[in-house]
């Protein structure tokens, strides 16, 4: 690896005898942290890229790719938002979007272009230390071996979604289409959009085991941290779908495959490419406005900065869109959508602990901490990394005022001798503010099409809203890919063979 690992702003860590400490080194972190060549007063970008995460990285790098002037500004110190990878100790940690696998095909395709298609390593180690599933149920503790828990979990799950009597075959036909199309009507959709998670387990709630029970209780707010009264059954089901219409793909879709150098190197590169063929870019710079008026889009920073572009694409997450003023206002739809906002307020946290960890799984329900991962060892193999996630515990457990209670529910898991911990608080962050999307029922429905729509001259793009794998990086890298093509078309670029133009043959 040859990039540097750069001291940002964003990250904790915490120790015993430390306490709690801001502040992890990453590649991400971009030094110097602005780049304008040609900063004239009134000069008009062809585009402006709001926000360097993987939505932002893939529009800014496709959009300069096709010869347009493009400049990206961010509010961190650091590129890759949701998705970054801290340096610590020799170790590398995910401290947001993490898991990978080759059914993410925009992603995998950005893996394979910058050669890190085999750069992965496992989360899962087989033949590791405690190699057993902690369930622990709240009637009491006990240990499963990792294929009992895996059965059980599937048998509840493949219930849950039968809903259609063939795997969500019937009702989610087309995951990218999930809110109809030419083999479901809108108006079906209407109607599933309606059903809860909890609704849905009422449907099954004699053929579970209160195992199973716990199991599907705690693992839909493990995927969106919201509970399964509020989160919406058609998330599920688009799920289900885009994995296969199998839980048994679960697993290697989700939670297995890592980068081996980390998200920031994947997100480094893409940003390097961009910049070699000419992005120009300002880090620590958040944007307060956007007006769009007589075809050119002003933005106005907090720096007290102003640009000016053709066209903008936005992709500040939904739960922060919020503190940006437009001009002209954004539709009343798009507002109500952004009040109610969606479900996820996750915590996940690291652990370096002592010894070989690596095969630890287990479920804690009710609890502080709800599922916990063995994540490899750490530099010197003598501990191991280990993660594990919380649904919405706000008003419950801050992570930033109580540190020492996640140690506590860490210990629910399997005892163990905790050197470090480390986590991002999503939720106090004002870029973030929140997790990954995921929808409350009765909310796609209604607000998914207009979160999607343009803004005049503001394409609007993000993982929030993504019409596949929303919530994912994937659905990061649609978005981004999507709305350069948007762009391009409108902005217009040269190919090497333009197609010939009767009148312009007609004049020469
Ligand atoms: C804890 C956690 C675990 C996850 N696990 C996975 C996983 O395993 N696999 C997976 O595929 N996905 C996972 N995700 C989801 C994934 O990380 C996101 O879907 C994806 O990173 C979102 O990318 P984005 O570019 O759309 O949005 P963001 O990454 O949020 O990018 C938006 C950017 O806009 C910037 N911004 C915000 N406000 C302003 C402003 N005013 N001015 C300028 N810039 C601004 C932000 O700083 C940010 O850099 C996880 C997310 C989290 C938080």
């Amino acid at each position: 690896m040859s990039y540097r690992a750069n001291l940002s702003h964003d990250g904790y860590i915490y120790t015993k005898q430390g306490g709690l400490a801001q502040g992890l080194r990453t590649y991400g972190v971009i030094l110097p942290e602005t780049k304008i060549r040609d900063a004239a007063a009134g000069k008009v970008w062809d585009v402006i890229v709001v926000g360097a995460g993987y939505t932002g990285l893939i529009a800014a790098r496709d959009l300069v790719k096709a010869g347009k002037k493009t400049l990206l500004l961010e509010a961190r110190d650091r590129i890759g938002g949701r998705t970054w990878s801290a340096e610590v100790d020799g170790t590398t940690y995910e401290m947001g979007g993490t898991w990978v696998s080759h059914v993410h095909g925009r992603l995998f395709t950005e893996m394979q272009r910058y050669g890190l298609q085999d750069a992965v390593q496992m989360t899962r180690t087989d033949d590791g230390g405690c190699a057993y599933f902690t369930l622990d149920t709240g009637s009491g503790s006990r240990k499963l071996s990792l294929e009992e828990a895996g059965a059980m979990t599937q048998r509840a799950w493949k219930l849950f979604m039968n809903i259609d009597g063939l795997d969500g075959r019937l009702l989610c036909p087309l995951p990218y289409s999930s809110l109809g199309n030419q083999r479901v009507s809108f108006e079906q959709i209407q109607a599933v959009d309606q059903i809860s998670c909890r609704d849905r387990i009422d449907q099954i709630k004699d053929e579970l085991s209160a195992d199973e029970l716990a199991l599907l209780e705690s693992l839909v707010p493990h995927m969106c941290a919201g509970t399964v009264e509020d989160v919406g059954y058609l998330e599920m089901l688009r799920a289900q779908a885009l994995q296969g219409f199998t839980p048994e793909t679960f697993e290697e879709v989700w939670t297995l495959y890592k980068i081996r150098e980390g998200q920031s190197a994947l997100a480094r590169k893409i940003f390097d490419d961009a910049v070699r063929l000419g992005l120009q870019y300002s880090f620590r710079t958040p944007i307060k406005s956007i007006i769009d008026r007589h075809g050119v889009v002003t933005l106005d920073t907090t720096t007290n900065k102003t640009f000016r572009a053709r066209r903008v694409v936005n992709t500040i997450p939904l739960s922060v869109l919020h503190t940006i003023h437009f001009d002209p206002p954004l539709s009343p739809l798009r507002q109500e959508a952004m009040r109610i906002g969606h479900l996820n307020h996750l915590t996940k946290v690291h652990a370096e602990v002592e010894g070989d960890l690596r095969g630890l799984r287990g479920c804690t329900w009710p609890g502080d901490l709800l599922y916990i991962y063995g994540d490899g060892f750490c530099a010197g193999e003598k501990s191991t990394r280990i993660t594990s996630f919380a649904g919405d515990n706000r008003g419950k457990l801050d992570p930033l005022k109580e540190p020492e209670r996640l140690e506590t529910a860490l210990q629910r898991f399997h005892p163990m001798k905790i050197k470090k911990m480390l986590f991002h608080d999503w939720l106090s962050d004002p870029y973030s503010q929140a997790g990954p999307a995921w929808y409350r029922t009765g909310f796609l429905t209604k607000y998914l099409a207009e979160l999607q729509k343009r803004h005049g001259n503001v394409l609007m793009a993000n993982a929030d809203w993504a019409m596949g794998w929303r919530a994912f990086i994937e659905g990061a890298m649609e978005q981004g890919g999507l709305a350069a093509d948007t762009v391009m078309n409108e902005l217009g670029i040269q190919g090497a063979n333009p197609a010939s133009d009767p009148e312009r043959d007609a004049r020469l």
